[in-house]
Parts: structure tokens; C-alpha cells; sequence
């Protein structure tokens, strides 16, 4: 392992730099991930085992994921585990856990190196799997297989920052030191959204800082995190660090959250199932002799500004991609449109006219911008609340949806109450509440004046009202002339306000304090 010790160490003094996007308008590109997304067809339908301590483990009872583009195409056949399962994987976690946390950070740091490695090397067999598991676009698959390798190489870097010596006030009498040693056993939930850089990142984090993790990926993308889980095993992580277990949420979700053997939770997903794993977490069970922590990212109802003195055409352009990019299945999507009086029609016709631009369809191909949202129980809630939208607002753009796949029109609706269920509720579908503020302080007031605080943007072209914003936008990751989805890794650390959760800051240097605890150690001269 000598010379992984010394490659990590070099490595880490490299400036971290982000992982450029694939130009797809090179044929080059454009060939490599067709012949990607031939390798990834000839290899859907397979069947997926638990990984429990390096065990393959294969039920007998599977659960599918498909194509949301053809719900008849099977992505693959996954094991779905039992709680007692759950319990085993815990238990397989915490063995692991008492050799792991005595290896040295810089081999850790060496695991996540390599992995990353190898997912560079897969860029377009990774977005393949995204383009069929989830219904990615090509652009957004590659945004999200970046993302990953970004979260990879960041927080490899920084576990040696946190593992090299601390800057601590000296005194005379005293050697002093400042060590951040691991939580224990994570329970690791991503949603699908996300289903590579959310789920990587949170596992890459948690096991980097010495801890030993349950993975249990979102069940309407488990293929995604299975193609993880070989890198991990590619690569040699030493059996039960990672234990990979797809299955139900509700089913498996609580007894992982209550295994008193659990020591922290690192979840992003919904408010609701957020809500219930603080809940669950804080309440200490039979044997447990710690207070669990609970990482939890949620939901948003994001917003854009557009105030009179701003570049409208920008400001539109925006506005659509914040709406629309992956269907409008992002936390940080921009769901709500605020635009001041007196541009508000200029702004909203601009808006229609960009969203009806928007091709939707076959998302294998690359001109194809939206896709189809992610399942059936999606299209049901977002088509409910297109319903809604309409007895509130005016429907001014799209509003259909059609099969066989989950397909919905980007759907634009005008004229909404700031107070109405469509501008307070996340529909986490391609809908866009439009609102009129009367000028930029309501506008400032409707924006701040929901339960959520993830992401905003404001268009002004007026430095006053920029640094107003500054101190009063109450919102995790805020954004100026720019739309409010795309943060990127070690540039904009993200995590939001309120009902959105802890704030944790993913992809920043904050991030991986939340799976250390910090160890103050003295010693007499
Ligand atoms: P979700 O339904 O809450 O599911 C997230 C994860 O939780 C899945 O793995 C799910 O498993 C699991 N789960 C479900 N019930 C559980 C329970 N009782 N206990 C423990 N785990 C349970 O969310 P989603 O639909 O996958 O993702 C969309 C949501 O994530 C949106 O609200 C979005 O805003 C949010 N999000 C937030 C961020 C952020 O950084 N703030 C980023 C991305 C997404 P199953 O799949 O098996 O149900
Ligand atoms: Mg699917």
C-alpha cells in the first residue's frame, strides 16, 4: 500500500479542479456514448444480490426497475431485502467498522482514488445507465456523472486536509493535537434524482472519513448504485465498508434508522421521510450509547426574481432552465417565477415561448432535452397537481402528458396566488408557478414566505437590490443573473435553509465534519 500512501499524498496537493462536461457536439463524443448506451442495453435485465460483509446474497424475491421512457424495459432485477436483512447488514457494517477505523487516512483517501479513476474511464457507461434507469437527458446524465467524480476527488483531498495537523493555538507547557476520527456505522439513503452523484457522494464521504456503511439505494434506481458497487469492489475496499441493500424504503428504511447499533444517517430525499427519520433517530433505543446524528437534505420551492431593471431575455432563459432541466426533478429546481409588475407580461411571454422550444422524447437521442418523469406514482402527483394549478392560475403553457412512457408537457401556469398549493408545495415535476409581485420588496417577500429555503436566484441589474438580496433571500445556495439549479462541487457547497433540511453544505469543506468527531489530544512536556 506504500505507494497508494504516496500517490494519495501527491495527488492531494494538486489543486482540486472540477470535471469539464462532455461537448457532445463533437462526433467523437457523440459516437462514444452511442456505443455506450448499445453496451448498457445489451446489459439491462440482469439480476442484482444483496452485498451484505462481501456476501452476494440473491432473493428469491426481486423487485424491477425500468425505463421510465418504456416502463416495459426492465433495467434490472434487484434483491429485495428483508429487515432481518437489514440487521445483518448493520451487524456485517459494524465488524467491518473495528479494522477500518484503524487504517490510515491517506489509504482511504487511496480506495476513493482509484474508484474515481475508474469512473472517469466510465463517464459515457455511467450516463447511459442514467439515460435508461431514470430518463436523463444526455447533458443532465453527463452533469451528474461529473458531479460524482467531483464529489469523489473533493472529498478525497479533504480527508488529508482534515487528517493532516490542525491549526491550534500553541502554548509552551503542552504538545497539542486535533485528530477527526470516524462516527461508526452510517445508514446511507439517496433519492433518484440524483442516482449517481447524490448517492456517491454520501457514500464516498462517509466511508473516506473511516466509518462503515448500509447503502441502501432508491428503489427507482438501483442499477446506478449496483454499477458503484463493482468500482468499490474493482478497486478492493475491504469487504463490509460498503454493504450494498436495495429494498423498500418503507419496509427496511426504520430498522436501519432504529438499530441502536446505527450511529448516524445520511439521507436526502423528501420532507416527509425526512421528518420521520429525525424523528425516529432521536428517540435512543435498547443498547444504543450514543445520540444518532442525522444528516438530512430535503426538499425546496425555489425561486426566481426577475425584477424591471434586468436582462428579460436572460432572465427568461433562466427561468427555463431552472423549471425544466431534468423535467423539473431537482431540489434545487427553480418552481416558482416572481416577476415584478411592470415586466411581467414581457417576461411571461418570453417564458412561454422558450419552454414551447423545449423538445421532449426520446432521451437516447441528443437533441432531446426532456425526458419522461421518473415513474408512475410521479406522473400521478404531478398530473393531480397540474389539476390543482389550473383552478389556481392560468394554464399558459403545456399541461398534457401522454404514454406509454411518463411523458408531461413542461407545463407553465400564470397569475398564481403566492399562497395557492402550487406555489407552497413541491411538486418535483415540470411545473412552473408563475407569480406577480407588486415590485422588488414583495417579490423579496413572496420568495422568502414558504417553509423551504434551498435555492434562489435574482435577475437585477441594481447593486442595492443585489446586496439586499445578499442579507435577506433566506435560501442555502443563492444566485445572481444566473439560474438557480447546476451548483457545482467545491465552487457552490450546497444544502439549504428550514424545512429543507441541515444545511450540510455537500461539496464543500464543511461536509466531511458531519461524519468525523474531533478528538482534542494533550500532552505535558
Ligand atoms: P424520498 O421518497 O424521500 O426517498 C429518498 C430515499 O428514502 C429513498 O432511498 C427511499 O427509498 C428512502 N425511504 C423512503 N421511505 C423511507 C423511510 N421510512 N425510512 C428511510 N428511508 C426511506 O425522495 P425521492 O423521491 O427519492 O427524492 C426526491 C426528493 O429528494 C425531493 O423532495 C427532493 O427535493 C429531495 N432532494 C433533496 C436534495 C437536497 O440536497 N436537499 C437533493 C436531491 C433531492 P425507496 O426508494 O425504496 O422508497
Ligand atoms: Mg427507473
Amino acid at each position: 500500500m506504500k505507494n497508494t500512501l504516496e500517490s494519495a499524498t501527491a495527488r492531494a496537493q494538486t489543486p482540486f479542479q472540477n470535471q469539464p462536461f462532455i461537448d457532445f457536439s463533437k462526433e467523437e463524443n457523440r459516437k462514444a456514448q452511442i456505443e455506450a448506451l448499445e453496451q448498457v442495453k445489451s446489459e439491462l435485465g440482469r439480476k442484482y444480490p444483496l452485498i451484505i460483509g462481501g456476501e452476494k446474497i440473491m432473493n428469491e424475491d426481486t423487485f424491477t426497475s425500468v425505463n421510465p421512457s418504456q416502463p416495459d424495459q426492465v433495467i434490472g432485477y434487484f434483491s429485495r431485502a428483508t429487515v432481518e436483512q437489514a440487521n445483518a447488514a448493520v451487524q456485517a457494517a459494524a465488524t467491518a467498522f473495528e479494522s477500518w477505523k484503524h487504517v490510515p487516512a491517506e489509504e482511504r483517501a487511496g480506495y476513493l482514488f482509484a474508484a474515481v479513476d475508474l469512473m472517469r474511464q466510465r463517464r459515457f457507461y455511467f450516463n447511459a445507465w442514467m439515460i435508461y434507469e431514470v430518463g436523463k437527458s444526455w447533458a443532465e446524465a453527463d452533469g451528474d456523472t461529473a458531479e460524482a467524480i467531483d464529489f469523489m476527488e473533493f472529498y478525497a483531498r479533504d480527508m488529508l486536509r482534515l487528517a493532516s495537523e490542525q491549526p491550534l493555538t500553541r502554548i509552551k507547557e503542552e504538545d497539542n493535537d486535533l485528530v477527526y476520527i470516524p462516527l461508526g456505522v452510517g445508514a446511507v439513503i439517496p433519492p433518484w434524482n440524483f442516482p449517481c452523484a447524490i448517492m456517491v457522494g454520501m457514500t464516498s464521504a462517509a466511508f473516506v472519513t473511516g466509518n462503515a456503511v448500509i447503502l441502501k439505494p432508491a428503489s427507482t434506481s438501483p442499477a446506478i448504485a449496483a454499477q458503484f458497487m463493482r468500482i468499490l469492489e474493482e478497486v478492493g475496499l475491504p469487504a463490509g465498508v460498503v454493504n450494498f441493500l436495495p429494498g423498500s424504503g418503507s419496509t427496511i428504511g426504520d430498522a436501519l434508522v432504529e438499530n441502536p447499533q446505527v450511529r448516524f444517517i445520511a439521507f436526502t430525499g423528501s420532507r416527509d421521510v425526512g421528518l420521520r427519520i429525525n424523528e425516529l433517530a432521536a428517540k435512543p433505543r435498547k443498547g444504543q450509547r450514543w445520540l444518532k446524528r442525522a444528516i438530512l437534505e430535503m426538499g425546496g420551492k425555489d425561486a426566481v426574481i426577475v425584477d424591471e431593471t434586468a436582462d428579460l431575455d436572460a432572465a427568461a432563459t433562466g427561468i427555463v432552465a431552472s423549471a425544466f432541466g431534468f423535467q423539473g426533478q431537482k431540489c434545487s429546481a427553480g418552481s416558482r417565477a416572481i416577476i415584478v409588475d411592470k415586466v411581467y407580461d414581457q417576461v411571461l411571454q418570453k417564458v412561454v415561448e422558450k419552454t414551447q422550444q423545449l423538445t421532449m422524447g426520446d432521451v437516447t437521442k441528443p437533441e432531446t432535452l426532456i425526458g419522461p418523469v421518473v415513474d408512475a406514482n410521479a406522473m400521478k402527483k404531478i398530473t393531480e397537481y397540474i389539476e390543482i394549478g389550473k383552478g389556481e392560475g392560468q394554464l399558459v403553457s403545456g399541461g398534457g402528458h401522454h404514454g406509454p412512457g411518463y411523458f408531461i408537457e413542461p407545463t407553465v401556469i400564470a397569475d398564481v396566488d403566492p399562497h395557492a398549493r402550487i406555489a407552497q408545495e413541491e411538486i418535483f415535476g415540470p411545473v412552473l408557478a408563475v407569480i406577480k409581485a407588486r415590485d422588488f420588496d414583495d417579490a423579496m417577500h413572496i420568495a422568502n414566505d414558504t417553509e423551504y429555503g434551498l435555492t434562489g436566484s435574482l435577475y437585477s441589474r441594481d447593486p442595492q437590490r443585489i446586496e439586499r438580496a445578499k442579507e435577506d433571500y433566506h435560501v442555502g445556495n443563492l444566485y445572481f443573473n444566473r439560474k438557480c439549479t447546476g451548483a457545482l462541487v467545491g465552487v457552490h457547497p450546497f444544502g439549504g435553509f428550514n424545512m429543507s433540511g441541515t444545511d450540510s453544505k455537500a461539496g464543500g469543506r464543511d461536509y466531511l465534519l458531519l461524519f468525523t468527531q474531533a478528538k482534542a489530544i494533550s500532552a505535558k512536556k
